[in-house]
């Protein structure tokens, strides 16, 4: 039983907590201190980013309701951003996992996890601070983020400590922040993509538990409404991957964006980020940031609105003669584009069914109107322009219009 432990600094990382709990031991080998904070786990790995059974073998060597799992969990580990994008329920069972000591790393995570020399990260500037107000320096969980490359207290860039092997070397050894040689000049060459896209990180692991991307998605339809919008035949509505991916080379660094992204954006890809099943939230803050969208609309339940949907929408609203070709042109887009539009919308056709053409049945009553050629030509011009093949089955359309109008304000 350990009979003492360190209070956690505000957003400390669970491993600098072990860390300062090695410090004041006063012992020197890292593998007895590990004995007493694991117990029979003393093997487990205790510096990974995402939280393991590491923090339920040193709770339970604690005096009871000395800490509260839960709390060290989601205020000292990244869990909270890496489980962000679950569901609310899944979330509480991956939480629930973790404070039993049953530990999964969700296997989506595996793979996107930093390897190689990797290390913990920290500000210059928070060190000196944290050492003023605390008496010492500390790990802090949003440094660790990998996506995040700038202190957003103090707009700087991250450092990371040196060491050898560093994923091995710190789940093994214990490497207290204040006894680490630090470069203390503060690196001030940020750029504003950086620093918008660390503030995200941040607050994407900062939102209340409770939050979960909701049923719509105001990020997508964000991007459908800013020009990243593309017309299929088939599937109506879609995002330009290329264009996108081009304006996010542009908006952050190409090498950045091939990181997170990769070569290309798959429509596997697009759908997953479309659906929220996504699961990192790391491609959704980069759309994100070069959107400047605010996270709060990202996670708001109440979808934003669609300006095409409206437009489309208030013209059917509005009503009156109007033909197919007669939309397309106003909306600026191919009759094709409108029809699968409507699909994607599943709203039905609020314009004439202009005939393709001269009709094969056989019409025996003849209709005439006597017109001055002035008219007649400005009857012919409009009857082409709303697609009509002629005058005269533009004509008849408008009293057949007129009369339909009539019968159903009679009923
Ligand atoms: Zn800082």
């Amino acid at each position: 039983m350990l009979m003492w432990f360190p209070s956690p600094y505000p957003d400390e990382l669970f491993y600098s907590v072990l860390c300062r709990y090695y410090l004041s031991s006063g012992i020197k080998e890292h593998y007895l201190v590990k004995k007493q904070l694991f117990g029979t786990k003393a093997g487990v790995k205790m510096a990974t980013l995402y939280p393991n059974a590491a923090v339920h073998a040193v709770l339970s060597q604690l005096p009871e309701g000395v800490f509260d799992g839960r709390d060290m969990i989601l205020h000292h580990t990244p869990f909270l951003y890496y489980a962000r994008m679950h569901p609310q329920q899944e979330r509480e069972v991956l939480l629930d996992d973790l404070l039993q000591g049953r530990s999964k790393t969700p296997t989506h995570l595996w793979r996107t996890f930093p390897k190689g020399d990797y290390a913990l990260r920290y500000c210059p500037l928070c060190i000196q601070e944290d050492t003023k107000i605390y008496g010492e320096a500390y790990y802090h969980v949003e440094h660790q983020i990998p996506l995040s490359s700038v202190c957003v207290r103090h707009r700087c860039r991250l450092k990371q400590i040196t060491i050898d092997n560093p994923r091995l070397a710190l789940n093994n050894k214990f490497y207290p922040l204040s006894t680490m040689e630090t470069d203390r000049e503060p690196d001030m060459d940020v750029t504003a993509a950086e620093l918008q896209v660390s503030e995200l990180v941040r607050e994407y692991w900062r939102l209340p538990a409770s939050v979960s991307p909701p049923a719509c998605n105001n990020l997508y339809q964000t991007l459908l409404n800013s020009g990243y919008r593309t017309i299929v035949r088939q599937t109506g509505l879609n995002i330009d991957r290329a264009k996108l991916y081009t304006a996010l080379c542009g908006y952050h660094e190409a090498e950045v964006v091939k990181k997170i992204f990769g070569e290309n954006i798959s429509g596997t890809m697009m759908n997953r980020i479309k659906t929220w099943e996504q699961l990192l939230p790391d491609r959704y803050i980069l759309i994100q940031a070069m959107l400047d969208l605010p996270t709060k609309t990202v996670f708001d339940p109440e979808p934003i609105w669609d300006n095409l949907r409206e437009k489309i929408g208030r013209m059917a609203k509005q009503g009156g003669f109007c033909t197919l070709r007669q939309v397309a042109g106003e909306l600026r887009l191919k009759q094709y584009e409108v029809n699968a539009i409507l699909r994607y919308y599943d709203m039905d056709p609020f314009w004439r069914e202009v005939p393709a053409g001269k009709s094969q049945t056989a019409r025996k009553g003849i209709l005439r109107c006597t017109v001055d050629e002035a008219e007649l030509e400005r009857i012919r011009q409009y009857s082409q322009g709303l697609g009509y093949h002629c005058a005269g089955a533009f004509a008849l359309d408008c009293m057949r219009y007129v009369m339909e109008k009539a019968e159903l304000s009679r009923r």
